[in-house]
């Protein structure tokens, strides 16, 4: 989805008032006492029809909540208002970056949804940082930094995330074995928390709030603006495509890779074949900028069956995979996707066990498997398993044609999955099509729910953000109370 310019919604009909007796958002002054005027915006408040279905939806296709308004923001100011609006009238507030959930997660029904693709400004570039609005698209900012000689040192596979979105989440990639994840490259945010207050917070400065917010599901605070860390970047990329006859023999090799850190980036695919199998592939990626890298040292004890070599610019790399997944989006398949982090010590035998029943077609084609150093990953609230290394597995699901029944199956493996990898002392990636009740959330913040739930209570005592993500129940209306 692309960046959206605010004027160009400006034609449509924007909110003057709202009836706290119907909840209801109105777009002319009537002659009823109950109905109040909205405090003044920069950007505007919208009901149309589209406005409403667009955010109703999201990447996955499987959830529908119906928000009652969309802000379309015009400053960091419009996201303070109307979550204090939220917070005096008891509605829930959404705030979406580019909706690439699976399941409803930036959704609220009857609430508002904030859409972030109007505030995406990038403000400063500079050798270690830049300080941008959190509806920045990662390919934005990196189009951005590469013109400057500098980019992030990790990035997700697919760049049309925003910035704000992904911090919320984590936000893991190839290099993510030598740099952490996303929020662990997060230098400042700029927030509004749950009541409305507009704070900036770092690890000298409110920190509290700072570690609570990054991989904080939406939770506590709405992001508006973050400064993320630069490095230098290189201008090429050498990638090694090695194929593996079985699973263990490309796990064998990633652990061996990750332990001596040899290769910038390294992921790994179990990639369908054409007996409705599975080949097993590690990828691994080499920069430079003057002398490409050696191949015989970089592939020195690794024995794969096949090899590939290819040196692509840097951007090219990053972006990979941008075009691919526009084309899918646009056929709107159900996506019930699962990603979990499994204990090295279980993965072996949970994707052995998985790949007896799993195919390409339930798979969604390319499923993605690759581990990662825990001790990089700083932030409390990103929830991985146990010991030095875990393997992300990330079952990217698309039910093509269309149809209910299958989606809900596939939902069901996902949580027959998930339950198994829970009891194998793995942890869910929350960007997943399951279904998690708040006992379920409280099992997977294990020791540190009581944390969770007192930032909760500290910084959105009325339960006001991100309530489709299902962690908290909302806060009666009547009573407020929780
Ligand atoms: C094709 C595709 C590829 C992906 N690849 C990767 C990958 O390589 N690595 C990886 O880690 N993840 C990946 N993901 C998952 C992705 O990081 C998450 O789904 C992410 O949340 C999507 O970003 P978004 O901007 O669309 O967020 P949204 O879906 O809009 O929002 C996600 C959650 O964050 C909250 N939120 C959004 N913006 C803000 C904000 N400004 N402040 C506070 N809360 C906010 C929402 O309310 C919601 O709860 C991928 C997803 C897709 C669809």
């Amino acid at each position: 989805m692309a960046q959206l310019d605010r004027r160009t919604f400006l034609a449509g009909a924007a909110v003057v008032a709202f009836d706290p007796v119907t909840s209801h958002w109105l777009t002319s002054f009537p002659e009823n006492t109950s109905a109040i005027q909205i405090p003044h915006l920069d950007g505007e408040l919208v009901t149309d029809e589209q406005s409403l279905t667009e955010a109703a939806t999201d990447y996955g296709h499987l959830a529908h909540r119906r928000p009652r308004a969309v802000l379309r923001p015009g400053s960091v100011r419009d996201v303070a208002t109307v979550v204090r609006f939220a917070n005096e009238h008891r509605l829930t507030v959404a705030a979406r970056g580019q909706g690439h959930s699976t399941f409803g997660q930036a959704q609220t029904d009857g609430g508002v949804v904030i859409d972030f693709r109007t505030l995406a400004t990038i403000h400063e570039i500079t050798p270690d940082r830049a300080v941008v609005d959190a509806g920045v698209q990662w390919l934005d900012l990196i189009r951005a930094a590469l013109a400057a000689g500098v980019a992030p040192p990790v990035s997700t596979d697919y760049l049309g995330l925003s910035v704000g979105g992904t911090l919320s989440v984590g936000g893991i990639g190839g290099a993510s074995q030598h740099f952490g994840l996303l929020v662990d490259n997060a230098l400042e945010l700029e927030v509004v928390t749950g009541e409305g207050r507009l704070v900036t917070c770092s690890a000298d400065q409110e920190r509290d709030l700072f570690e609570a917010v990054l991989g904080g599901l939406g939770q506590f605070a709405v992001i508006v603006r973050a400064t993320v860390r630069l490095v230098t970047a290189p201008t090429m990329a050498r990638v090694y495509t090695l194929t593996y006859p079985r699973i263990t023999d490309l796990t064998a090799a990633q652990r061996a890779v990750l332990a001596d850190g040899r290769f910038d980036y390294l992921e790994g695919q179990l990639v369908p074949t054409d007996d409705d199998g599975f080949a097993f592939v590690l990828e691994g990626g080499s920069w430079f900028t003057s002398a490409p890298p050696d191949d015989d040292v970089l592939l020195t004890g690794l024995a794969p069956s096949g090899v590939d070599v290819v040196d692509v610019t840097y951007f090219e790399w990053l972006n990979r995979i941008y075009e691919t997944v526009e084309q899918i989006e646009a056929l709107r398949l159900p996506s019930p996707w699962l990603n979990v982090f499994l204990p090295d010590a279980a993965t072996d035998e949970i994707v052995t066990e998985l790949l007896t029943t799993l195919t390409p077609a339930d798979a969604g084609g390319v499923a993605l498997l690759y581990p990662t150093n825990r001790s990089l990953i700083t932030r409390p609230q990103v929830v991985v398993p146990e010991g030095p290394v875990f393997f992300l597995l990330a079952l990217l699901r698309a039910v093509s044609p269309p149809d209910d029944a299958e989606a809900e199956r596939l939902i069901a493996e996902n949580d027959a999955l998930y339950a198994r990898v829970r009891a194998a002392g793995g942890t869910g990636y929350p960007v997943n099509a399951l279904h998690l009740s708040p006992a379920d959330w409280r099992d997977h913040y294990a020791d540190r729910w009581p944390a969770v739930r007192s930032a909760k209570a500290r910084y959105d005592p009325r339960r006001v953000l991100a309530p489709g993500q299902g962690i908290f129940e909302a806060v009666s209306r009547a009573s407020g109370t929780p």
